[in-house]
């Protein structure tokens, strides 16, 4: 075996690729012997030198924040000793992760590429071979970002949105092209951050208390003030079309005046497939604007949660937010 193999560090973080399925219930749980993963696909070794590290076992409906600051903080303290990262998780909540990661680690010189599987790897027809295979390639190559290698795609982590429960097409870009597409040779899309020498940016802590409201017709104003009763740190609202909300009988604008007043920062989202948050197209958006919401923009709802998160537990003060929230940290915009 060549000796000049890239080191590629797997951290492994659950999901359906290290699941079994319980014979008595038919459903999927975690396996509780991780490392078999990695013997189901010994020949990558040909090509990268291999370590694992368990990191969680869980359904990634279990992935929290505490668990995102523990894989950018084993990132952080390997980060010198491999040439690229990959991070094995569930599909459920991968955006979430890889969009939470991309602000932690920023100023990345080496990629950390997430990948994860529909059918168990044991299973006949599963996917996490080749999406693993690839995952690990793709951690070899010219890139310098968090993505995420699905089917035959490469895609910047903090655009990528799960999309659909078919092993081809898990996940999509709606706001932003592809990375690349796997294949041989991988091919690359000039747009992808590529390595270069520079200091990590190592900022791996979330605020978690926020509320996340989607609006819809006949959306009671007073669930915005619970979550000031409650005392969120931060809001999102979903919003109907580029970001518009009720203005009439059942005005919201009040609520987001108070919030803000009050220092809660309120995001506004959209609920659109593939849209673009833009506050200043119709009335609705405008007077929130003025009430002083911020537009998520370009950014899916996992990046704008994610952002807001890490915003709050960054900031030196709360005006900074809005800054924090405007400004691309790592591509998401
Ligand atoms: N429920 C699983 C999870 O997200 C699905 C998957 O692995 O893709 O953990």
């Amino acid at each position: 075996m060549p000796h000049n193999r890239p080191k590629i560090c797997l951290l492994f973080a659950g999901g359906t690729i290290g699941m079994v399925k319980n014979s008595k219930t038919g459903v999927m749980q975690p396996a509780s012997n991780v490392a078999e993963i990695i013997r189901v696909f010994p020949e990558i070794q040909k090509y990268v030198q291999l370590d694992f590290k368990l990191v969680v076992n869980i359904d990634s409906s279990n992935m929290s924040p505490t668990i995102w600051t523990k894989l950018a903080t084993t990132i952080h303290d390997l980060y010198d000793k491999y040439d690229g990262f990959v991070v094995a998780q569930g599909t459920d909540t991968m955006a979430y992760t890889a969009s939470a990661l991309s602000y932690a680690l920023q100023n990345l010189s080496k990629p950390v590429v997430f990948t994860g599987s529909l059918i168990p790897l044991n299973e006949i027809g599963s996917d996490g071979r080749n999406n693993l295979t690839y995952a690990c390639l793709t951690a070899t190559q010219d890139i310098a970002e968090v993505c995420i290698v699905l089917g035959n795609r490469i895609m910047r982590g903090n655009r990528a949105k799960k999309y659909h429960e078919s092993i081809v097409a898990v996940f999509n870009s709606p706001n932003f092209p592809y990375l690349g597409e796997l294949g041989r040779p991988i091919i690359l899309n000039e747009w992808c951050k590529k390595r270069r020498k520079r200091t990590l940016k190592f900022a791996p802590n979330f605020d978690a208390n926020i509320s996340v409201l989607k609006i819809f017709p006949g959306f009671d104003p007073y669930i915005i003030e619970n979550a000031l009763r409650r005392k969120a740190h931060g809001i999102i609202l979903e919003a109907f079309g580029p970001g518009n909300v009720p203005t009439l009988e059942n005005s919201i604008i009040p609520k987001i005046e108070k919030a803000v007043k009050s220092g809660v920062p309120v995001i506004i989202a959209n609920q659109m497939e593939k849209g673009v948050t833009n506050l200043t197209a119709y009335q609705g958006g405008y007077e929130a604007f003025k009430a002083g919401a911020i537009s998520s923009k370009g950014m899916t709802t996992e990046a704008t949660i994610t952002k807001l998160m890490w915003a709050l537990a960054n900031a030196k003060k709360p005006a900074d937010i809005r800054e924090i929230m405007e400004t691309d940290l790592a591509g998401e915009l």
